[in-house]
């Protein structure tokens, strides 16, 4: 529970909780629940639930088997990031895919209020400090069909629950970018790069300060990385991140970062 003081909810919150109500269904499978149950979920997604609440990659959050050899995820190991920390709440499968889906396709915009807490949670738990928040921003065209974006709704919740500043025009999407559910992970790069900026205008708010940016999934990382460097580019002295669900660890680790060369994680 959160104490009262960082429970505070802006306007912009309120409104969006009476237009999306939480509580009624279970935030996994969709089936009616009591109110009052944990994040809504209901028994069986709560069994099937991946949290990530072990041993994490230091850099982005990833949950690192207990055997893994290092404190880096192989995906963190192979890139050179320019985020300075992150946090995951669970691995992507079962019902937190489902869940995030419906948010993003199903329009159960509600979800997005039951995410945001648990980010909220999951950041103070990790006492994860920052001055300021920035969801991934969509291409504009995209936004408008879809009617908003996923990753700013979880983002404008959270920074109810925390009490923070939520600035989602800080960055823009300049261009349209292909799905990167089916692009390798050099793909991904090349697709993501320059995809990003922050208006000039603004770059006053970002100079100096830690920001926090906020995704539904983080899978190879380019988005989120792609993210931080305009940030940092613009000024910004930390940038961390702050996610729904990412993928597994690879498990494949470069030969400097790996203890033990007959380790399982070749
Ligand atoms: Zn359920
Ligand atoms: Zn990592």
């Amino acid at each position: 529970m959160l104490p009262p003081e960082i429970r505070q909810e802006s306007i912009k919150e309120k409104i969006l909780e009476l237009i999306f109500p939480g509580d009624i269904y279970c935030a996994g499978c969709g089936k009616p629940v009591e109110r009052g149950r944990l994040y809504s979920f209901c028994d069986e997604c709560l069994d099937s639930i991946i949290w990530a609440n072990g041993r994490n990659c230091r850099i982005c959050g990833k949950p690192l088997e207990s055997w893994y050899p290092s404190d880096i995820c192989s995906g963190c190991a192979h890139s050179v990031r320019n985020t300075d920390g992150g946090v995951v709440c669970f691995i992507y499968q079962g019902c937190v895919r489902d869940m995030i889906r419906s948010l993003k396709y199903s329009g159960r915009g509600y979800l997005a209020r039951i995410m945001g807490q648990i980010l909220a949670e999951k950041i103070i738990y990790e006492d994860l400090d920052f001055d300021v928040c920035v969801p991934v921003p969509m291409f504009a065209s995209k936004e408008k069909k879809r009617g908003y974006n996923q990753a700013e709704l979880i983002a404008r919740f959270m920074c109810g629950f925390l009490g923070k500043p939520c600035m989602p025009e800080l960055l823009t999407r300049t261009r349209q970018t292909k799905p990167m559910n089916r692009l390798s992970a050099a793909a991904r790069r090349s697709n993501i790069k320059g995809a990003f900026s922050v208006p000039a205008e603004l770059a006053d708010e970002v100079t100096g300060r830690t920001v926090l940016i906020v995704d539904d999934i983080y899978t190879t990382g380019s988005t989120v990385d792609e993210c931080a460097a305009e940030l940092k580019k613009a000024g910004a002295s930390k940038v961390f991140s702050a996610v729904m669900a990412s993928g597994r660890n690879q498990r494949r680790l470069p030969e400097e970062h790996a203890s033990d060369k007959d380790d399982k994680a070749v």
